[in-house]
């Protein structure tokens, strides 16, 4: 086994970029022949019958489909060992800074409500990511249950649970392909005129209409180099043309100037308006936006609330605005306020 670990890891950064693009996971178990960790249950429904079928409101079918609640009930976890060889569990053979099968949730409980924001705050460490890497169940919970509109997520197909959610991780991954193909992994079927509809409502459509190739320009390491906030852009754009009911964000940490960090909480805004979201929250104007606010500290939720309730309570988020935030509201008083259009 030793011997694979060189290409295991670069295996599971495979995994990571193809996540980072929405694309399909299936096909990368298909393309390495391995058998996942995680699959469909047999008997296993699409997630929309299941909702339909499952206790929570169902809307009546005169109205657009609602976003569906996040439920975490009393969710444990431990990363899988190294020797269930899977591509779920390269990540951890990658990783030495956990002793596999160690819990890093306890009893973890919440509710998203529908088309609601939930801000993850903490500590480095303390297990913002992995929550998040539940609700598109790369990985089962060792005790209690994650749930999407009522239902486990255990019982849907992974094609449409994940069809259902939209990822966007820190560092937007552009492949080296035109703007059109890489709006394209998001949606194959999108057509150019709901391709430009995205970039537009992403904020980055001025910039590719400046381009003299448009969306035959080519981006990526070796083709036109886009600035981190317009690659964000890009990012949510993609989102955007998926158009999903649940939105998984890792908001980016870098530091942007403040015309681009304008842009992108614009983005943002319209990319969130309506979904149920669960952000690992840097930005300060994210986490006052938030309906609620987990802080989450060695694998619990120490605390949760609104930001001003959090603040009087004196506790770990008050000290981490005070290290953490506290510069951005400085900056944030030289730009744009936020709620402005
Ligand atoms: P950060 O803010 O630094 O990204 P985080 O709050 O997102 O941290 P996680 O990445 O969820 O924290 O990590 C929670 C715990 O799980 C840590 O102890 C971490 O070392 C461990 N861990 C994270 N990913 C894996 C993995 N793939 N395999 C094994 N352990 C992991």
């Amino acid at each position: 086994l030793t011997r694979m670990y060189g290409p295991l890891t670069a295996l599971s950064n495979v995994h990571v970029d193809v996540m980072t693009a929405l694309v399909s996971f299936d096909r990368v178990f298909e393309v390495l022949d391995l058998k996942p960790l995680i699959r469909d249950r047999e008997g296993a429904r699409p997630l929309d019958k299941a909702r339909r079928a499952s206790d929570e409101k169902v809307p009546s079918l005169t109205k657009a489909p609602q976003a569906p609640s996040i439920e975490f009930d009393h969710v444990r976890f431990a990363y899988p060992s190294a020797d269930e060889v899977s591509l779920a569990s390269l990540e951890s053979i990658a990783r030495t800074d956990t002793a596999p099968g160690r819990e890093v949730l306890h009893d973890v409980d919440f509710t998203a409500a529908p088309g609601r924001l939930v801000a993850l705050v903490g500590p480095s460490g303390a297990g913002k990511s992995t929550i998040t890497h539940l609700v598109s169940r790369l990985y089962d919970v060792s005790e209690g249950a994650v749930r999407i509109g009522g239902v486990d997520v255990r019982d849907v197909t992974l094609e449409s649970l994940r069809a259902e959610i939209g990822v966007v991780s820190q560092d937007a991954h552009l492949f080296h392909d035109t703007i059109r193909e890489n709006m394209r992994y998001a949606r194959p079927d999108a057509s150019d005129a709901e391709i430009l509809a995205a970039l537009d409502a992403a904020q980055i459509g001025g910039l590719v209409a400046a381009m003299s190739e448009g969306l035959d320009t080519v981006v990526g390491d070796r083709g036109y180099r886009l600035s981190g906030g317009e690659k964000q852009r890009l990012a949510i754009a993609r989102l955007l043309l998926k158009a999903p009911s649940v939105v998984v964000l890792d908001e980016a940490t870098a530091h942007l100037d403040s015309e681009s960090e304008a842009a992108v909480q614009r983005a943002l805004r319209t990319a969130l308006a309506g979904r149920t979201s669960l952000v690992i929250a840097h930005r300060l104007s994210t986490i006052r936006e938030a309906d609620q606010i987990l802080v989450i500290d060695g694998g619990r939720v120490a605390e949760r609330g609104r930001h001003e309730e959090l603040l009087l309570q004196g506790g770990l988020y008050a000290e981490l605005y005070r290290t953490q935030f506290s510069h951005q509201r400085d900056e944030e008083r030289q730009t744009e306020p936020l709620g402005a259009e």
